[in-house]
């Protein structure tokens, strides 16, 4: 599959997702029978995309766990989920597993880099947050020059 292919397969499969939510009004539709019936005339018009309901055309997270009982497939863009603390939510009683290498099969990698990702994304949301002080206190200092 090309870029282009995956990129209008991915794009048709969310659209159906937001056909589902604003034209059908089911805010809660995930891909049941609204969203195939959607996938389905998209593919009808356009047999060369594939609106699949695997998970590959969602928008990855760089962590997902998966739960052991429904298969359900969380995604965080930390490691947020502690499976050890964690149930699946859909079915309260799935252990959820990590799909991601864990401390045990990257010990040494993930010691040395994960703290100096936390300091340094700190560090960058204060400094934008900086930047957004400045830019208001110069705006609203121009303002009344102005007036
Ligand atoms: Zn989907
Ligand atoms: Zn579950």
């Amino acid at each position: 599959m090309d870029c282009d292919e995956r990129i209008r397969n991915t794009l048709s499969h969310e659209m159906c997702h937001l056909a589902t939510w604003v034209i059908d009004d089911k805010i809660n539709e995930h891909h049941g029978k609204f969203f195939k019936t959607w996938a389905s005339r998209v593919m009808k018009i356009h047999p060369d995309i594939d609106v699949s309901i695997k998970h590959n055309y969602e928008i990855s997270y760089p962590f997902e766990w998966e739960c052991q009982l429904c298969s359900k497939v969380y995604g965080r863009f930390s490691k947020s989920i502690r499976p050890d603390e964690c149930f699946c939510g859909a079915c309260k009683t799935g252990v959820l597993i990590p799909l991601f290498p864990t401390k045990q099969s990257a010990h040494a990698v993930q010691n040395s880099s994960e703290p100096k990702d936390k300091i340094s994304s700190s560090e960058s949301d204060s400094d934008l947050e900086d930047v957004a002080v400045k830019f208001l206190t110069k705006a609203l200092t121009s303002t009344s020059i102005v007036d």
